[in-house]
């Protein structure tokens, strides 16, 4: 054989790279993670592109010949690169988004590299034990029985699908498994707050239940759960014939924040026997934080919790994760008896399969990242980094507070917070005569004008019917000083908003 046109010698092919070849990829591929990690801070937060300008620049036919790996890092740096929003930038404060650590980025590499995948535990002997490992420090770090199980899935929606299907099952049974809701005598009825995240919704469509059937309670002044709005639907539906089975609590909206009333919420499902699930996919790791602990009492009698690794404890998607209260309860949802996947060893630490509590066979090696961040860092610093995220979200409500031309529009739970700006016709207070629809229109306005900025991101919600402008503090990287700019950003967008200013 002759070397190929990209001059590797003729043992070294695209699919079978030598070591030195795939030494060089490395070393031009770390060095691109280095200097992005050292330059976060100083590029724009989001793009401005257009999906044809990206299509001009990727779109092709399928490559019929391969081409250098030098080429397609250049495609990366020069085009995927500008063209992506920077979730790592300290001024990134839209949805609930985690930076991604650069630990947790090796840690990916690592086990794409060694191509763990985890059904079972045969499979992945060693990868096995280290994600009950990661999922024992977690369930300690939300004060969990040590019964307790869990595993790590794609996201948090999964996660709270998987929930809903281990508590369908456990009210159900075999029955409704095998021949599908219609065969359950009753209508199944969930309960959520107003503003539980539609995961929810869309768990109960999937699973038959029907997102009708989601019975959305009313919130406190807090934005939390009405727990005497609860017992009302409950007995409503009961004398209505209908089959109540499930309440779902957040503990952390993505609204607001809000934490719900999970002590409350525990004893009203025990009342009723429903199965209590928490989505503390936003929120749940703040437990670590002394200043929001607290708020979590109650956590740990939930049946099962759904967790979002891939939010608060930085790591870079994906990575979900669902723990139990008791494991078997969800054994009987998901085990599955096909042949191929029989199991034959008979220590049970050893016949253990992951496809027995969630619905994926195949799985990635997440818990690496989960253990190397962890481990990495020690719960201390998350813990840490958690409460200056919590202090920065306190700091913008007391910097919005303290001015005339912003307002909050909701209390600051954990680290998000939502505000609008005022203009100078609507500061006078309280009955200003201020219109409602101009404000929603002027900070739409002043939304877009700031994503376009570069300089800080911001989301939006929608509260007690108004547009809120809405962060999210989840960047270890974030400062004080960063909101300081945010609320300078804001001022400078509405600059750009005809009628905004005078
Ligand atoms: C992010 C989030 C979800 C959905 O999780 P994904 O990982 O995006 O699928 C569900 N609930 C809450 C409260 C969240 O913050």
């Amino acid at each position: 054989m002759s070397p190929t046109s990209s001059g590797r010698p003729p043992d070294d092919s695209a699919l079978d790279p030598s070591p030195g070849t795939i030494r060089e990829m490395g070393m031009e591929a770390v060095e691109w993670v280095a200097a992005y990690h050292g330059s976060i801070r100083d590029r724009p937060v989001a793009p401005r592109t257009s999906a044809a300008a990206l299509k001009d620049l990727l779109a092709e036919p399928l490559p019929v010949q391969g081409r250098d790996f030098s080429h397609l890092l250049d495609v990366f740096r020069d085009v995927i690169v500008p063209g992506s929003r920077h979730n790592g930038h300290p001024r990134f404060f839209g949805y609930v988004s985690a930076p991604g650590t650069a630990v947790a980025s090796v840690a990916d590499f690592l086990a794409s590299a060694l191509n763990a995948n985890l059904p079972a535990w045969r499979s992945a002997p060693a990868p096995t034990e280290l994600e009950h490992v990661a999922i024992d420090w977690i369930k300690e770090a939300l004060g969990c029985v040590p019964t307790a199980g869990g595993l790590f899935m794609s996201g948090g929606s999964m996660a709270n699908f998987a929930a809903l299907a281990a508590a369908r099952h456990r009210h159900c049974g075999d029955v409704v498994a095998s021949h599908g809701v219609s065969a359950h005598p009753r209508p199944l009825r969930i309960y959520a707050s107003q503003e539980a995240h539609h995961s929810i919704h869309k768990a109960a469509a999937l699973l038959g239940i029907g997102r009708g059937n989601v019975r959305e309670v009313a919130l406190d002044a807090r934005f939390r759960m009405d727990v005497n709005d609860l017992v009302r639907k409950i007995e409503e539906d009961r004398a209505a014939g209908a089959d109540p089975f499930c309440v779902v609590a957040s503990a952390g909206t993505v609204g607001t924040g809000a934490v719900d009333p999970l002590t409350e919420i525990a004893a009203t499902a025990k009342r009723y026997g429903l199965w209590m699930h928490v989505d503390a996919c936003y929120g749940g790791f703040a437990r670590l934080a002394p200043s929001a602990r607290p708020l979590f009492d109650g956590l740990s009698e939930a049946d099962s919790i759904a967790l979002d690794p891939h939010k608060w404890l930085y790591l870079p998607a994906d990575c979900g994760c669902l723990i139990y209260r008791d494991p078997e309860a969800a054994r009987a949802a998901f085990a599955l008896g096909a042949d191929y996947t029989r199991v034959m060893q008979t220590e049970p630490a050893e016949a253990f399969t992951f496809w027995d509590y969630g619905p994926d066979l195949s799985r990635r090696f997440r818990a690496l990242k989960v253990w190397m961040v962890l481990a990495h860092a020690g719960s201390q610093a998350v813990g840490e980094a958690i409460e200056s995220n919590l202090d920065c979200a306190r700091y913008l409500a007391e910097l919005v507070d303290a001015s005339d031309d912003f307002e909050l529009l909701s209390p600051v739970e954990l680290s998000i917070f939502c505000f609008r700006y005022l203009p100078p016709a609507a500061r006078t207070g309280p009955g200003s005569g201020a219109d409602a629809q101009e404000l929603d229109r002027v900070n739409q306005r002043i939304l877009v004008s700031l994503q376009e900025s570069g300089s800080s991101y911001l989301s939006n919600a929608t509260i007690n019917g108004r547009f809120a402008l809405r962060g999210c503090v989840l960047n270890y990287r974030t400062t004080r000083k960063d909101m300081e700019i945010l609320l300078d950003d804001v001022r400078r967008a509405a600059e750009q908003v005809p009628g905004a200013t005078d």
